[in-house]
């Protein structure tokens, strides 16, 4: 049956009257991208409705974007808000060279953002990421023109730069100055997942949804990571069940690589996934579980197989720290039993896993032995967070007095857990988000943006990721709108 929706969409009747197919023609062999929702018969050589401007899966910032440059598009949100993940975030944008880092006397360029890169996120830069970089200062004056009010926000740990930019209003601002920008030809419609990818002849044709087969010759995957998805994190990870867990994941479903599995699409980087760290799965001594404590409150150091501090433990907000805790080896939080029990009694959230107990011993110095750490050195190292922590020096490392625990009491050591945050890798793209096949093709007619493409193109946030990714999501929908048009 051919159903007929208001706005851009209209039945393909008018193939009957001249008016341009549906991308590949009638239907002559269709790669099944869904696992779901309604399935046409062999017999169906048409969509059942058809769309004149390019669908966007996704009403994100990444599918915002590439919809607002497009001028006329289709975006089909699976939720009933626009704005995805970005609307619960505080909205930190990285970005070089900008008028607020000028402001305040800071001398910024992307060519030193990209001498930092490696050391942020473990990996050099690529092609992209230059682009990326190089555009950043372009991208602020673009959201700046719009409305938005940008303010600079805290350094990152690793190199101290203040790159981190923030909205006033915070990610809902972020969300609603692009939506205020959206131009009339733009369609959103909220409430209408997609479930699959159709494929005729090779290109992209169309979407699936409860509506049916919408066909479309231009579509772009816009529809976010997969950090809610416990199998494909820990595919990709190597992660094990109970040392992690999903941050805030709302709607990181994994949608994007699912198609990939279904249609012969290429992913890269998947391993790439930008995660907080946090203490989990904390068992009592008595092996009685006894809660985790709150990701903020941090009431421990972290140490290496040498027993020394590496990191600003407090910054347990940025995703560059767990790239830190990847890099060495034998890494611990250490802390005494009151500190752990205070913070446990003060957490806000449930038990959540149940992971490595905790280890405790009567000194320092047996507990070295016990985590198999530098017994000389950690005994040195408590010493001295004590001594920071009454005498109000200011710690090398860059962490307040204030923050650091007591070191008085039982001592006790744990693994730190992570918290998936987004993932740097995705649908394999090209520089300008044209989707490949698993052998490396371009597949006409198909796109990809945002973290759905690793946060633009996979590998651009290197092995662990970067703070203030949104400014790329946005970056790459703007990129591929120009991409598209250039194709038309
Ligand atoms: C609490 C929180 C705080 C954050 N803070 C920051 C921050 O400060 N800075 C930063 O850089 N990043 C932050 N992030 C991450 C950031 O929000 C995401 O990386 C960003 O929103 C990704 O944009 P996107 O458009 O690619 O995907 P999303 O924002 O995930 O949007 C994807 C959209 O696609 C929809 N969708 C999914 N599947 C389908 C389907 N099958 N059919 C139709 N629609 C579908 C989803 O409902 C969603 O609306 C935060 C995330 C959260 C949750």
């Amino acid at each position: 049956m051919l159903l007929a929706l208001s706005g851009c969409l209209s039945a393909p009747a008018d193939l009957d009257s001249g008016a341009p197919p549906p991308a590949g023609g009638p239907r002559s062999a269709v790669d099944d991208g869904g696992t779901a929702g309604p399935q046409p018969s062999d017999a169906e050589l048409l969509p059942d409705l058809w769309s004149d401007v390019p669908i966007v899966i996704g009403a994100g910032p990444s599918g915002l974007a590439v919809a607002m440059d497009l001028g006329e598009a289709l975006v089909l949100e699976a939720s009933d808000v626009i704005g995805g993940r970005a609307r619960w975030a505080g909205g930190f944008l990285y970005m070089v060279g900008t008028e607020e880092q000028a402001a305040i006397g800071t001398i910024d360029t992307p060519e030193l953002a990209a001498a930092d890169w490696e050391a942020l996120t473990g990996a050099a830069p690529t092609s992209a990421t230059r682009t990326f970089l190089a555009a950043t200062d372009g991208i602020r004056d673009r959201l700046v023109g719009m409305g938005l009010v940008l303010r600079l926000d805290r350094p990152e740990p690793v190199t101290g730069h203040l790159r981190l930019h923030a909205p006033t209003t915070l990610g809902v601002g972020l969300v609603e100055t692009l939506a205020a920008n959206l131009p009339e030809g733009v369609e959103v419609r909220l409430s209408t997942p997609v479930h699959g990818l159709v494929f005729v002849d090779g290109r992209a044709a169309g979407v699936r949804t409860d509506a049916g087969w919408i066909g479309a010759d231009t579509v772009i995957v816009a529809s976010g990571g997969f950090v809610d998805r416990a199998d494909l994190v820990e595919l990709h990870t190597g992660w094990g069940p109970g040392t992690w867990r999903a941050g805030d994941a709302h709607g990181a479903d994994g949608a994007a690589v699912d198609w990939a599995s279904a249609s012969g699409l290429g992913t890269a980087h998947l391993d790439a996934v930008g995660a907080y760290r946090d203490v989990l799965g904390i068992a009592g001594a008595d092996g009685q579980a006894m809660g985790r404590t709150s990701s903020f409150a941090f009431p421990w150091v972290w140490v290496d197989g040498s027993g020394t501090r590496f990191v600003d433990e407090s910054a347990t907000w940025s995703v560059l720290l767990s790239g830190l805790v990847d890099s060495r080896s034998n890494v611990w939080a250490v802390t005494t039993h009151e500190s752990i029990a205070a913070a446990v009694s003060e957490a806000d959230r449930p038990l959540l896993v149940e992971g490595e107990a905790w280890r405790c011993a009567d000194d320092y110095a047996a507990l070295a032995e016990e985590i198999g750490v530098d017994s000389t050195a950690l005994p040195e190292t408590m010493a001295s967070v004590a001594e920071l922590r009454t005498s109000r020096a200011a710690d090398p490392l860059g962490r307040s007095f204030s923050t650091f625990p007591s070191t008085d009491g039982a001592p006790c050591a744990f693994r730190p857990g992570s918290i998936a945050a987004k993932n740097f890798g995705g649908l394999a793209v090209d520089d300008d988000g044209r989707v490949l096949d698993a052998a490396g093709a371009v597949v006409p007619g198909l796109w990809a943006v945002g973290e759905a493409a690793g946060m633009g193109v996979p590998g651009l946030g290197g092995a662990w990721g970067f703070d203030g990714s949104l400014s790329a999501v946005l970056w790459s929908g703007w990129r591929t709108a120009a991409g598209i048009h250039a194709e038309r």
